[in-house]
């Protein structure tokens, strides 16, 4: 009788500062946004796996751009968002459903978190505490919002941010020495950021990836799940980027604030 090898996430680095998800148990893979097929075929091949599945959170090209080469050769299904038109997808997948993986006995339930994009969505393994949020969620930031609104994004970041405490997050890109450089400006005095960053400055010095983070780190620590923070309020105020004190307002200010912070 053959051991069933535990699930593991390995990260692909692709172009300047992407992470592509590849979820396997020694045999069988599914690939979490694949912008760029080379990198996950000399993935595949150099441990020996079959890739049985894709999966997309949202439509950006650095996300999809390797759907086409990867199903050249191979039957297998592409799951994407249903509110957005990626070429390829073969189950379009909204809040509510769920995607079963059999080769890696696995199953992910799906969250709609638009804002970065109009129809992003995220995949969440509820047994694993894993979740595969694309560029909703950073590393100490969230994405831009290129299609929806603040209102949107807050909605989606507080979905993620009910997860449990100890979910693995999965973001597709290593942003977080410039975003926790920004997440220290708006809250200089927070002692968890101050020593986070320090962590991932050593991290980063080394070559390692600073992801994934979890959850419960990015509650202490991220500026976008902490927008109602008073301190965090205060000093958006005193910079004058906000009047008032209005949640998605405050969130707006920080996310306006970080587009033109270097
Ligand atoms: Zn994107």
């Amino acid at each position: 009788m053959s051991v069933r090898q535990p699930l593991q996430v390995t990260a692909i680095p692709a172009f300047a500062d992407n992470y592509l998800w590849l979820i396997h148990n020694h045999q069988h893979a599914a690939v979490v946004d694949p912008g760029d097929a080379v990198p996950v075929e000399a993935a595949l091949a150099q441990l020996d796996l079959t890739l049985d599945a894709i999966l997309l959170t949202h439509h950006h090209r650095d996300h999809a751009g390797g759907v086409a080469a990867l199903t050249a050769a191979r039957e297998i299904p592409v799951y994407g968002p249903a509110r957005e038109s990626i070429a390829g997808v073969t189950i379009p997948l909204s809040e509510g459903d769920g995607v079963s993986l059999p080769s890696l006995a696995m199953t992910l339930s799906i969250l709609d978190v638009p804002g970065h994009t109009a129809g992003h969505i995220a995949y969440v393994g509820h047994e694993q505490h894993w979740l595969f949020c694309g560029d909703t969620l950073f590393a100490g930031g969230c994405g831009r919002l290129f299609e929806g609104t603040p209102a949107q994004m807050t909605q989606s970041l507080a979905k993620l941010a009910a997860l449990p405490d100890n979910t693995a997050v999965y973001c597709a890109h290593e942003y977080t020495l410039s975003n926790l450089r920004f997440a220290l400006a708006a809250e200089p005095g927070n002692a968890e950021l101050t020593a986070r960053y320090a962590q991932a400055q050593q991290q980063r010095a080394e070559g390692k990836a600073t992801v994934p983070s979890t959850i419960g780190l990015e509650k202490q620590t991220n500026p976008f799940l902490r927008y109602r923070q008073p301190a965090l309020i205060a000093q958006l105020q005193s910079d004058n980027r906000l009047e008032g004190d209005d949640p998605v307002a405050a969130f707006a200010a920080l996310r306006e604030w970080k587009n033109g912070y270097r």
